[in-house]
């Protein structure tokens, strides 16, 4: 275990690199940042794959690799209600990797860049001991349409499109050996849990539809739910009140077999890696968006709670009980 968590490790490098430069409408601490080009706001976002830490290479295809390191970026454009356009790409790889590898992992890349209707413009390539995939994505929002996490209001109501914890299953199925599977192995619930981890669907059209139907704050569900919406509650100063049995976990989670099961609801609240958007609107706004969404792309919206003034988050049973819902969720500095 390390020092400091990845919250305090970007606290620390937002106070150093803050500073108030001519055109940054939003700077380090949000799924992107906003540059005023006039017309437009500049989105800028970047995130790493590391071997070792998000991926092992004797379970990973180099082309669902490719795909998942430009689909994660898209992810955080698609947050702040954005359209992605363009994308750098850095690879280190090491010396065990062959060519056709590398020809799959950046045929992946191509196959998201074109289905999010984007191009690769130019990267680096390096040699290292371990395997790492940067990708930076630069896109664009109108004025006015781009949503931070900062706008939450005590009484918006709290929504998340799609639904959770699918991803985290996927990644215990794919660290267990063929044995350890059982029934997963072969079955189309298995196989849409590893899809869910391997190839992440950004949720673009669906982030521009809440900005336009009067979203006031949103992010993408990288790390969990739990601790993705604590993190929202903190750059908006508010809380948050979560009704655990709507919370949209993934079906068939309880299939998995008895020594990789964990309780789906755990799963969906601390599991990370589901790139659903996580978003915050007022309560007159909720029934025109969640209409839109199923009508323009078929993705659920699910309102899970309500924004409350007084800070920190609850998780509300059905009875009523309130308790104290820890963030818990992923760290990649807490290992
Ligand atoms: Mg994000």
């Amino acid at each position: 275990v390390t020092g400091f968590t990845e919250d305090e490790l970007i606290e620390v490098v937002r106070t150093l690199l803050s500073e108030d430069v001519p055109g940054v409408t939003l700077g380090i601490g949000d799924d992107a940042a906003l540059i005023d080009m006039g017309q437009r706001l500049l989105v800028l976002t970047v995130d790493m794959l590391i071997e070792g830490v998000h991926f092992e290479l004797p379970w990973t295809s180099p082309h669902d690799l490719g795909y998942k390191s430009v689909a994660v970026n898209v992810s955080d454009v698609a947050a702040m209600g954005g359209s992605p356009r363009y994308a750098l790409v850095s690879v280190a790889i090491n010396p065990e990797v062959e060519m056709p590898w590398v020809v799959e992992l950046y045929g992946g890349m191509r196959e998201a860049a074109r289905e999010y209707a984007m191009s690769v413009v130019g990267g680096d390539t390096n040699r290292s001991d371990r395997v790492i995939v940067s990708v930076a994505v630069a896109g664009e929002v109108a004025p006015g349409r781009a949503v931070s996490r900062a706008g939450a209001r005590p009484g918006d109501r709290i929504v998340v499109t799609g639904s959770l914890g699918a991803a985290a299953a996927g990644l215990r199925l794919a660290e267990a050996t063929p044995a350890a599977m059982g029934s997963a192995l072969g079955s189309a619930w298995g196989h849409s849990f590893l899809t869910a981890m391997a190839r992440p669907v950004a949720r673009v059209g669906e982030g521009q539809t809440l900005a336009q139907l009067g979203a006031t704050s949103m992010m993408d569900v990288s790390d969990g739910l739990a601790k993705d919406l604590s993190r929202l509650c903190v750059r908006s100063r508010v809380g948050a009140a979560i009704h655990l049995s709507r919370v949209p976990v993934a079906p068939d989670l309880d299939r998995l077999p008895p020594h990789l099961a964990v309780e789906p609801l755990d799963l969906a609240l601390y599991g990370g890696e589901d790139y659903e958007l996580l978003a915050t609107l007022p309560e007159d706004a909720v029934e025109a968006a969640s209409g839109a969404l199923r009508d323009r792309f078929g993705t659920p919206l699910t309102d899970v709670g309500q924004i409350r003034a007084e800070q920190g988050m609850v998780a509300v049973s059905d009875d009523g009980t309130e308790n104290p819902l820890a963030p818990g969720g992923w760290d990649h500095f807490a290992g």
